[in-house]
């Protein structure tokens, strides 16, 4: 692994709590800034630009850092993705930019993720605005949720001159950047941060609003003239077993929301912790329960290390962090006299790949054993907003697996007037920051497009 992914020592017995939960990977200083700037080879037609989903200019951002204009490598950065604060900490930079760098060959690829955050940051500190709102050009636009796809939307437009205003129903904007990315990778700060600067813009955000419920779709679609839905996804699901109600059952991401929101010392954790689950939300629960004190956390998944969905560099830090993880596991019954006691479980053998494409969990006869804990989290991935498509689709828009159905191109579902991104409609492949990003800025061009007509303003965003 490259020398900078490398996270602060982590040594329980020396650290408070508070120090438990500061951000894993250190800013850069001045000087390492400048000196890993100065590696960057500054490539023609650079290979990172085209894996960042969001196309920031990278070899201009960067080269601004080695010439010591770090206000102007945060506007290259910001020019193409408003939350790239955000983006700087959680994109999985192996996967895109970093893996893409002609540099990664050697095992050290210019370290893209921590300049993007120490220029953004250098913005942050010094307050300094660099857009403003766009001329008015009398046309309004609903966005119903506030998470990364919301937010890029409701700036790109804003720049434009649209009235838009967005619609949240927690009680803080962010979406996941503020409830759900772990707070030892983005301090919840860094994304109250990006929502302030979108309200800048002149974007009104009303939060603690359910769309559907507290206001009818019917109002937004009649009253806009177009409506950009940026819902996310659900709830953790019900794992469906006998004493899943017991105490001691805990939602993966109302474990997480509340380090987040709540004072450290008043989260409540088990010693020894089951999490049922092998993706994003499993590990970072899993992380955070050893970080708050929990002795022995286990992992429990049905198949096996292959085909888990969290990314490789994140099992491996769970590994470092001492969590343990078992396999080729079901859990079937959470067992306890009044709470938690244990989780039964079974042991699972891989058979014929299923629908997925990926070899299908088997039960192997009379394996049954419990894993005593005393608390259970089950993170085992993220509901769909079923009612919300029910309400959609009486205006046309359709759906594929239970997602929003849109064109990629423009974002735009059947209904012309209606637009959707980020998580609601990525009904393949990886779901991400970043990629929600995008969407909202994809969304953005093909509404400037539908109300006002192609222009350079438009075509500004790439
Ligand atoms: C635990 C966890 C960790 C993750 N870690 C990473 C990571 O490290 N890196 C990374 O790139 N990605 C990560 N992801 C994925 C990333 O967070 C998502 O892909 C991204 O947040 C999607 O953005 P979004 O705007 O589509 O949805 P969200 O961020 O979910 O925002 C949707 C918003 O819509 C609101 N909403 C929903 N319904 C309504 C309604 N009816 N009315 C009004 N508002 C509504 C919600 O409250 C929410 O604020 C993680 C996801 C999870 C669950
Ligand atoms: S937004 Fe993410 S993928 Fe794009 S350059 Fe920045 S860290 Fe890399």
């Amino acid at each position: 692994m490259a020398e900078h992914y490398k996270p602060v020592k982590y040594k329980a017995w020396e650290m408070s709590l508070e120090e438990r939960f500061q951000e894993v990977y250190p800013p850069l200083s001045e000087r390492d800034a400048t000196v890993e700037a100065n590696r960057c080879l500054f490539c023609y037609d650079a290979p990172c630009m085209d894996a960042c989903p969001t196309h920031i200019d990278i070899p201009t951002f960067i080269k601004k850092i080695a010439t010591g204009n770090v206000k102007g490598s945060a506007r290259t950065i910001l020019e193409s993705n408003l939350l790239g604060a955000t983006c700087a900490r959680v994109c999985p930079v192996q996967e895109l930019c970093e893996g893409a760098c002609v540099l990664e060959h050697d095992h050290k690829p210019i370290a893209i993720g921590r300049l993007q955050r120490y220029a953004t940051d250098y913005a942050i500190e010094k307050n300094i605005k660099f857009f403003e709102k766009g001329k008015p050009n009398g046309k309004k636009v609903a966005i119903v949720g506030a998470g990364p796809a919301g937010l890029s939307c409701a700036g790109e437009l804003a720049k434009l001159g649209f009235d838009v205003t967005i619609y949240e129903r927690q009680k803080l904007a962010g979406g996941l950047d503020t409830y759900g990315i772990v707070v030892f990778r983005e301090p919840i700060e860094v994304s109250l941060r990006e929502v302030k600067m979108i309200e800048e813009l002149g974007v009104t955000v009303k939060t603690g609003i359910t769309v559907g419920r507290d206001v009818p779709f019917e109002d937004l679609i009649e009253k806009n003239d177009a409506v950009f839905v940026a819902i996310g996804l659900g709830d953790v699901p019900n794992m469906e077993i006998p004493g899943e109600n017991l105490p001691g059952v805990h939602d993966g991401l109302e474990f997480i929301a509340e380090t987040k929101t709540q004072p450290l010392n008043t989260i409540k954790f088990g010693k020894r912790v089951a999490i049922i689950g092998a993706g994003n939300t499993a590990i970072d629960a899993a992380t955070i329960a050893r970080r708050l004190g929990a002795e022995r956390v286990n992992m429990i998944y049905r198949r096996s290390e292959a085909e888990m969905t969290a990314y490789h560099f994140e099992y491996e830090f769970a590994l470092g962090e001492g969590v343990s993880f078992m396999f080729l596991t079901q859990p079937i019954e959470v067992v306890g006299n009044g709470r938690v006691e244990g989780l039964k479980c079974i042991r699972m053998d891989l058979g014929a790949p299923d629908q997925s494409g990926r070899r299908a969990p088997v039960p192997v006869a009379n394996s049954e054993f419990i894993v005593e804990c005393d608390m259970v989290i089950k993170a085992i991935g993220q509901k769909k907003h079923t009612d919300v498509m029910q309400k959609l689709a009486t205006f046309g828009v359709q759906e594929t697996k239970g997602y929003i159905a849109v064109d990629t191109t423009t974002n735009r579902t059947a209904n012309p007037k209606i637009f959707a991104g980020g998580d609601c409609v990525r009904s393949i492949g990886e779901a991400s920051t970043v990629m929600a990003v995008q969407d909202g800025k994809i969304a953005a061009r093909a509404i400037h497009e539908q109300l006002v007509g192609k222009g350079e303003l438009a075509a500004s965003i790439s």
